[in-house]
């Protein structure tokens, strides 16, 4: 992210004994004549106007005001010795700066009525244009990002919601896997399944960056993207701002931001190449103990791959067959038809352990 300056604006701040808003440069209260206390809050003004007066650019810029270490006399940011007491400013308080005061307001605010004579005035005046009374704030300023904090928010308890959820579900089937029966079953039938995948090289498709393709791809076809951001510009890139915002610069101004960064695009390809992957898979099954692999012919290239075997043992239980399926031929072999087996059996219905029956 890089911060781009949009320029400067004037902000205003409200005097605290006689409650009248103020230009940001102006010192002394326009309505009682109260010096600036020191702890003032300065705000965005009505509406944001970026400042093209040579004179108030100059102002805006020099950094934060200097507060009088004798006299307690607001001077700006480059003066060194106090304009009402010749004191030096070597020693002063700065003002404090970089506050985000809220989104830059471009759209003028609606009319303000006065509230001594009922004339509406726009927003950016100070004093009623009939009867000179000082005029209040219309509405809030606009925060920053009050909209995004309260998504957020709300995204969480949801979160929460689909965590509980998840755990009482997942407790549920805890409790119920746990509450096993006991029973003793005879074997009723034996089944096994052999099977081998068939690896050979043909055409298959895929995506990738250009830069990062096989060199021996042929390319079908190729589409920008975002790949990437960055702070710099680069060769295929686009900038992209956030909303602009006012950020105090101690001196009754503020500058209008924007946070910016470049989106670096890039060809996002699909691709073909010629690479080993199953093509076919040759299987063996039978209803006995002597399970054996299948036997196959490779053409030119073709390779063995993934070697699977499975095997199921039938029991009656109450009237019912329950099935116990394992992948280890050891344990498969022990099955004589007829043999009896001690059964432990879940809330599910699933057999979770078979021990040979004393
Ligand atoms: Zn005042
Ligand atoms: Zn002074
Ligand atoms: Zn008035």
């Amino acid at each position: 992210m890089t911060k781009k300056s949009l320029g400067y604006v004037e902000l205003e701040w409200t005097c605290p004994y006689c409650n009248t808003r103020n230009p940001g440069r102006v010192k002394v209260c326009s309505n009682c004549g109260a010096a600036q206390p020191k702890d003032t809050q300065f705000n965005q003004a009505a509406e944001d106007k970026i400042i093209t007066d040579q004179e108030e650019l100059k102002q805006a810029q020099v950094g934060p005001d200097i507060h009088c270490p004798f006299c307690g006399t607001r001077n700006p940011g480059n003066a060194t010795t106090c304009s009402n007491c010749g004191g030096d400013l070597t020693e002063g308080e700065k003002r404090e700066t970089g506050k985000v005061l809220g989104a830059q307001q471009t759209a003028p605010s609606a009319d303000v009525l006065c509230e001594y004579c009922g004339t509406p005035n726009p927003a950016t005046n100070f004093k009623c244009s009939n009867c000179g009374s000082p005029l209040s704030k219309a509405g809030a300023t606009v925060k920053a990002q009050p909209a995004a904090k309260k998504r957020s928010s709300t995204f969480m308890i949801i979160g929460i919601l689909l965590v509980l959820l998840v755990c009482g579900g997942f407790g549920y089937m805890m409790m119920k896997g746990a509450q096993t029966k006991s029973t003793v079953a005879a074997v009723q039938d034996v089944s096994w399944k052999r099977s081998i995948v068939v690896l050979g090289l043909a055409p298959a498709t895929h995506e990738a960056w250009r830069d990062e393709m096989p060199f021996d791809a042929s390319v079908n076809s190729c589409s920008e993207r975002e790949r990437s951001r960055s702070s710099f510009p680069s060769a295929n890139s686009e900038e992209v701002c956030g909303t602009p915002y006012v950020v105090d610069q101690g001196s009754g101004f503020g500058e209008t931001v924007q946070d910016c960064e470049y989106i670096i695009y890039d060809d996002y390809c699909e691709y073909t190449v010629i690479e080993l992957q199953p093509v076919r898979v040759v299987e063996e099954t039978g209803s006995d103990l002597n399970p054996f692999w299948p036997q196959t012919r490779l053409d030119q290239g073709q390779e063995l791959g993934e070697q699977t075997e499975t095997y199921r043992i039938t029991f009656i239980v109450n009237g019912e067959s329950k099935v116990y399926e394992t992948e280890n031929f050891d344990e498969y072999q022990r099955f004589q038809l007829g043999s009896k087996w001690n059964l432990e059996i879940n809330g599910f219905g699933k057999i979770v352990r078979v021990e040979p029956a004393p």
